[in-house]
């Protein structure tokens, strides 16, 4: 059975590390917004460049940019199977379009999960990783913008899915492997 799912949490969460390996677990596409910006930034493409001036400034590439981008990512053909989505839906009108391209097909989301951390120690792993990575936006005055970004914009988001009963939400804190055993759990009633 196919199984839509939404991971949400603040940046440093581990989402990105998390959908991968979930989406390894159920058979499923892993998508992420964030990844797929970067590499259009790395080839240069026009979308990474119009990408590139919001991302840099730690701010949200336009909605009519990221749909467009996300609706043609949902029609291909590997996700039948069905999808995590990471780093999308990242405000309400993102919700709602996502909403509409399932309808669209048919299709409704399964569930969105949350993962949870302490903003302390979010900022204390962007700043590692920055270390690790040296992603140009993991810098710690960008950081405290995507954050601000993140609590104005992206908090929001659990309220609305927590409204129709479809949120869930995990403690972020801990080893890889803790936090994927819980995300493993969560996803069991729903598969
Ligand atoms: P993080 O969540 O750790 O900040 P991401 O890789 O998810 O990192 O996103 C990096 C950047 O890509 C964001 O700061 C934003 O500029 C852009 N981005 C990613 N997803 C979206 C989205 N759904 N809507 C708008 N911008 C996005």
């Amino acid at each position: 059975m196919s199984l839509r799912l939404v991971l949400l949490g603040p940046p440093g969460s581990g989402k990105g590390t998390q959908a991968v390996g979930l989406a390894e677990a159920l058979g499923v596409p892993a998508i992420s917004t964030g990844a797929i910006f970067r590499d259009n930034l790395a080839r240069e493409t026009e979308l990474g460049k119009t990408a590139g001036q919001y991302m840099s400034a730690g701010q949200l590439v336009p909605d009519e940019v990221t749909n467009a981008m996300v609706a043609d990512r949902l029609s291909q053909p590997d996700v039948a199977a069905g999808f995590i989505l990471d780093g999308y839906p990242r405000n309400l009108e993102q919700v709602a379009e996502l909403d509409a391209m399932l309808a669209e097909r048919g299709l409704e989301l399964d569930l969105a999960i949350e993962l949870t951390l302490d903003h302390g120690l979010v900022i204390e792993r962007l700043l590692r990783r920055a270390e690790i990575e040296g992603r140009a936006d993991d810098t710690e005055p960008v950081i405290r913008e995507r954050l601000a970004v993140y609590r104005q914009s992206t908090e929001p988001i659990s309220g609305a899915y927590a409204a129709r009963s479809k949120l869930a939400s995990v403690d972020g804190d801990g080893s890889i492997e803790d936090v994927a055993a819980r995300l493993r759990k969560v996803c069991q009633p729903a598969g």
